[in-house]
């Protein structure tokens, strides 16, 4: 088992204080258990190194947030920079397979996935895209492997070319070419040979295929378990031919992912597709930030962080009841609300989330009380003084004048938000009064 970062860091920081901001020091101490950390997940030396000192810069000096250690709050920096680093240009999932027959090239060592990969990815360009998917394998080596896929094929309702004994693999795939004109097809993969190591042979004839279909993808299936090893297959295969992206396999194991940065950081090409087990279906697009989480085996700490953050506001809430119940409720106060509304998603989204609300906010929509009408609101609340804002009673008609005039609108529109005040306050304090467990209580009757 691998110890977790979240322990490794929880002991470093013991002694610091639980407030501020991280100081270099701090900062160092918890980097070089991340360098561990990374390490431990198989990333490569070089990678972990120039890795950390890039979160070094970005960490220093950071605020902690309320309520998490600043190992925690290291933590969360160094999985969103995890995340920037393994996040390539545009869709993973998206091949480039435009222009039928598209030529898509599987290469990579045998053993790594290769001819499993080749039919999951047919299986899904077939069910989720609507394409017509050809396959082929050219391993003339190990007819079991041609054998192989031919069965995956039929049972993921995919064609193969047949399979002629004796043919070389760059008569294989032109062939392949040929009958998927001919047969209408919109994509056709090439399955091509393994070799448990890399050799001229094999990256001779991969060349030599490539060069007849021009591939739209070339796509580099490795073993996600393999570490160092896949990431120096990765940079063979795109020097010698050029691959457009890597699917890693076996990410259902139990290794950590740390290839996947290796990958990234030193061959620069995307990781498109990761492998979950042995089943056709087991193939999904790849997401970062669930390699991130895996890599620092704490998906839990960056969630905390998060809820972190959402405690504070809860806090700034309760501060908010406790002015309510005093009877407190001011213009400041109501645009914050309004200001809420907005960041949760709008009046309709919020009041649908509080019990019993969700009528009234059909009616607030029925009413025109939408996010438009929310921003002219938070615009005549800004043209008030401050004074005005803390004491909304003052508000008489010369005020009321200039206000409007300030926000562009109608004095008839300022009389509704003062009306509204009116009556959030009132209804404030009633709530104020019936306090949290009286709310609670009379939402559940
Ligand atoms: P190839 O020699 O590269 O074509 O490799 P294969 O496609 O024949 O796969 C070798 C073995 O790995 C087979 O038993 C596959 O079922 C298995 N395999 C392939 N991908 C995955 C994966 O993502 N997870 C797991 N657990 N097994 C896989």
């Amino acid at each position: 088992m691998f110890e977790s970062l979240s322990d490794r860091l929880s002991g470093v920081f013991d002694r610091l204080t639980k407030q501020g901001a991280l100081s270099e020091d701090d900062v160092k101490t918890a980097l070089r258990e991340v360098r561990v950390a990374l390490l431990e997940a198989d990333v490569s030396l070089p990678v972990a190194r120039d890795f950390v000192k890039k979160v070094q810069d970005k960490a220093t000096g950071q605020a902690v947030t309320k309520s998490v250690t600043p190992g925690q709050q290291v933590v969360k920096i160094v999985h969103d920079e995890l995340v920037a680093v393994l996040t390539g240009e545009g869709d993973p999932g998206a091949l480039k397979i435009d222009n039928p027959p598209a030529p898509i090239l599987m290469v990579g060592l045998q053993g790594g996935g290769k001819t499993t990969t080749t039919a999951k990815l047919a299986k899904r360009l077939k069910e989720r895209e609507g394409k017509r998917v050809l396959m082929a394998s050219l391993d003339v080596y190990r007819p079991a492997a041609m054998q192989q896929l031919d069965v995956l094929g039929r049972q993921i309702g995919v064609d193969t070319l047949p399979i002629v004994p004796g043919e070389k693999p760059v008569d294989i795939a032109k062939r392949a070419k040929t009958q998927a004109s001919l047969g209408g097809y919109d994509v056709y993969m090439l399955d091509t040979a393994g070799r448990l190591h890399i050799d001229d042979v094999l990256m001779g004839e991969v060349e030599q295929v490539s060069a007849v279909v021009s591939p739209r993808e070339t796509l580099l299936v490795v073993d996600g378990l393999t570490g160092q090893v896949a990431v120096e297959v990765a940079q063979e295969f795109d020097d010698k031919v050029g691959i457009s992206g890597v699917v890693l396999t076996r990410m259902d194991g139990d290794g950590r992912g740390g290839a996947a940065l290796s990958m990234r950081a030193v061959t620069g090409k995307p990781i498109r597709f990761v492998g979950l087990g042995e089943k056709m279906d087991a193939l999904e697009t790849f997401e970062p930030d669930r390699i991130a989480g895996r890599i620092l085996g704490m998906g839990d700490i960056v969630a905390l962080v998060e809820k972190a953050q959402e405690t504070i506001e809860a806090e700034q809430a309760e501060k908010m009841m406790r002015r309510f119940q005093k009877g407190q409720f001011n213009m400041n106060d109501l645009k914050l609300q309004f200001e809420q509304m907005q960041k949760m998603g709008g009046m309709e989204s919020v009041m649908g989330m509080m019990p019993g609300m969700g009528k009234m906010a059909k009616q607030a929509a029925e009413a025109g009380l939408d996010d438009k009408v929310i921003n002219r609101q938070i615009a005549l609340i800004n043209s008030m003084t401050k004074r005005e804002r803390a004491n909304p009673q003052i508000l008489q008609a010369s005020r009321k004048k200039r206000i409007a005039a300030g926000a562009g609108q109608e004095v008839s529109e300022l009389n509704k938000l003062i009306k509204m005040h009116r009556q959030m306050s009132d209804m404030m304090k009633k709530l104020g009064k019936m306090g949290k467990g009286g709310m609670l209580k009379q939402a559940m009757k």
